[in-house]
């Protein structure tokens, strides 16, 4: 699994070797995407971090505790539904079948299936899908 978070540091905290540790304690591979940390002051990491399920969770609970704040980063899938016309060529890429087709061959979108992998984008003919910039959750 990879995930991608936001994390904030008061000053006291950017002194600790807090982030390193992770990778020890929790075995996660950690790789910063982004730093605005300087000592003295507060900072802020765009880290990904990858590892197990249960590991990324215990990580966050980890840096949670110690003080950090994390908020994950998140990508939406945009839709412009009012312009389908229901050909149905999206639902042949959505494995977890967030796009499906409804007893009267409408497009049905179940938001809460999808997991953003973006494969509808190219599918749809017409382009009415489009995957948004990555924004803190
Ligand atoms: S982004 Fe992926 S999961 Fe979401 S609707 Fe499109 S194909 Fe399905
Ligand atoms: S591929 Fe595009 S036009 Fe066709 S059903 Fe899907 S969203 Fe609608």
């Amino acid at each position: 699994m990879r995930r991608r978070y936001a994390l904030r540091f008061s000053p006291a905290l950017v002194e600790q070797p807090i982030v390193s540790k992770l990778a020890r304690i929790y075995d996660v591979d950690i790789n910063i995407l982004n730093a605005d940390v300087a000592s003295g002051r507060g900072g802020k990491l765009i880290v990904e971090l990858v590892g197990t399920d249960e590991n990324l969770d215990k990580s966050v609970h980890y840096l949670s505790e110690v003080g950090v704040l994390v908020s994950e980063m998140v990508k939406e899938l945009l839709f412009k539904q009012e312009a389908c016309i229901h050909c149905g060529a999206c639902t042949a890429v959505c494995s977890p079948k967030a796009l499906s087709m409804d007893n009267s061959a409408k497009l049905v979108f179940d938001v809460s299936l999808c997991v953003v992998c973006g494969l509808c984008t190219q599918a749809c003919p017409l382009r009415l899908f489009e995957v948004s910039h990555e924004r803190e959750a």
